[in-house]
């Protein structure tokens, strides 16, 4: 059992009443477990969170940006312990584990150097009528609420946490149930870094913790990755209280394959787009758009590609792709297989769970898909692709934009002022161009429509924790 939350700079064991069983799901056996916080916890998180914040807002932006160099630093000395943490919770490759790790040392090495741009940001305004000066002020937003997934847990935490501190806000964080270990590394770097008490609150638990926190009157903002479901919930419980909402939601996205694409390469890009982290990706390009004249020659090698990946426990073997996260992840795509076959889909790679011990599904390749099957239209969250193919440039940007999701797209040919012009006309947050979830810190994340609302990352990550003030003067 271990002590999991960490309110006002001290560890303290969960009141509430749920157990947290902690899984390996490469065997599907738990390996660790703890309590979780009660509402009274989220209470006592947030009341530190807003004793702090006036002494954390004092602290210069120089001083914040060396605390988050510290935060970088730190997670490079735990680099082997958190990311075998991340393969044995996770299931994810030792490869995957990686780029995690680095792209969390990178938002927080990235948001340190604009903490230290944002005094030269607090400038004088000119303004065209006589008699006034003005001046603007750039402000944390307050006490801020930080509610994660589990499928990039050190990295979603990061891409709120990094920005939340730079602008001086004051931070409690719920990580996800099924992998609530992870982010405890960021309350004991915090301890270690002697960051002030209750400027960081970690607090865990399930529904009823997340709940407690979205819904608390002491929060000014609050900041959620996860499903829709969730995230309406999310959003209602803000708008009782007139408070801004940070929501990043699902994803149904597609990739646009030309038919002047060099075909191995195309089925490289497609592979990592829907297998990279066993397809629980947000940002997974999970509809295959490929055009008439490669479509023959290209799906056939990808089905062989898709059979010939190595999948296992990345703990005991060599594996491009991992078993899904948790059990339940693995019930609900298994419940995709049995709702494409009752569909009547042609399944041209995987389409079922494996069978050996833990929550592995092969990677699939479902063809020539309806546009009103269920597979085409949902976000499936694991392995599982849908081909159609078009014919012009046209007909591929409508059929990508036809969905209520917009977070991301791939768009692969070799005529690069058409990628441009089709990038352009595709509805989503992010297009990638003849490469696949290439994700950098100074670009931004974030989705249109169903995908959510505002941005993470870049300047723009730290804009949604900074209020905007101005300060004008009549001279006369
Ligand atoms: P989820 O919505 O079930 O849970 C997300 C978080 O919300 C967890 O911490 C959970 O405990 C908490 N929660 C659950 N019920 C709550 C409630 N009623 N009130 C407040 N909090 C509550 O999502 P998940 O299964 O953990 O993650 C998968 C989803 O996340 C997918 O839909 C995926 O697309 C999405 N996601 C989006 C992005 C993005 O950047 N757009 C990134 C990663 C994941």
């Amino acid at each position: 059992m271990t002590t999991p939350h960490y309110i006002d700079g001290r560890w303290v064991e969960g009141q509430g009443s749920d157990c947290i069983v902690v899984h390996n799901p490469s065997d599907g056996l738990p390996f660790s477990e703890l309590m979780a916080a009660s509402t009274r916890q989220v209470d006592q998180a947030v009341a530190a969170a807003r004793r702090a914040l006036t002494g954390w807002k004092a602290v210069s932006a120089n001083e914040r940006a060396n605390y988050l160099r510290g935060f970088a630093e730190q997670l490079g000395q735990r680099r082997d312990e958190l990311i075998a943490l991340q393969m044995r919770n996770n299931g994810k490759p030792r490869h995957e584990a990686e780029i995690d790790l680095d792209d969390a040392i990178a938002t927080f090495a990235y948001y340190a150097d604009l903490a230290d741009q944002l005094p030269g940001k607090n400038r004088d305004v000119s303004l065209a009528a006589p008699g006034f000066t003005a001046r603007t002020r750039l402000e944390p937003v307050g006490v801020v609420g930080l509610i994660v997934p589990w499928n990039f847990p050190l990295v979603t935490s990061a891409w709120k946490l990094a920005p939340a501190l730079a602008a001086g806000c004051t931070v409690v964080l719920k990580p996800s149930e099924v992998t609530p270990l992870i982010e405890q590394a960021y309350g004991q770097i915090a301890e270690q870094l002697d960051l002030p008490a209750g400027v960081l609150n970690i607090v865990n638990g399930k529904a009823e913790t997340g709940a407690a926190l979205s819904s608390h009157s002491g929060l000014d903002k609050l900041s959620f990755t996860g499903s829709n479901g969730v995230g309406s919930q999310v959003m209602r419980a803000a708008a009782s209280q007139c408070r801004p909402v940070t929501l990043e939601l699902g994803g149904k996205s597609a990739i646009v394959v030309f038919d002047d694409c060099d075909v191995d390469q195309a089925v490289e890009w497609i592979v990592a787009g829907i297998t990279w982290n066993a397809g629980q990706m947000c940002s997974a390009t999970s509809r295959l758009l490929v055009q008439e004249g490669i479509a023959d020659t290209l799906l056939p090698r990808l089905q062989e590609a898709l059979e010939k990946l190595r999948v296992g426990n990345p703990l005991s073997e060599e594996v491009d792709m991992g078993p899904l996260t948790s059990q339940a992840q693995w019930l609900k795509v298994a419940g995709y297989f049995a709702t494409a076959r009752e569909e009547g889909l042609k399944c041209l790679a995987g389409g079922k769970p494996l069978d050996r011990e833990g929550w592995f599904v092969s990677p699939t390749l479902y063809v020539d898909v309806p546009d009103n099957s269920r597979l085409w239209v949902e976000e499936i969250f694991g392995p599982v692709l849908c081909a159609r193919r078009f014919g012009s440039e046209a007909e591929a940007i409508h059929q990508a934009n036809d969905s209520r999701f917009g977070l991301v797209a791939t768009v692969c040919s070799a005529d690069l002022q058409r990628a441009e012009r089709v990038a352009d006309a595709l509805e989503v947050g992010h297009v990638w161009i003849n490469s696949v979830q290439a994700v950098f810190v100074e670009t931004s994340w974030g989705g249109t429509k169903g995908s959510g609302i505002g941005r993470e990352l870049g300047p723009w990550g730290l804009s949604g924790y900074l209020s905007v003030k101005h300060v004008t003067r009549c001279l006369g």
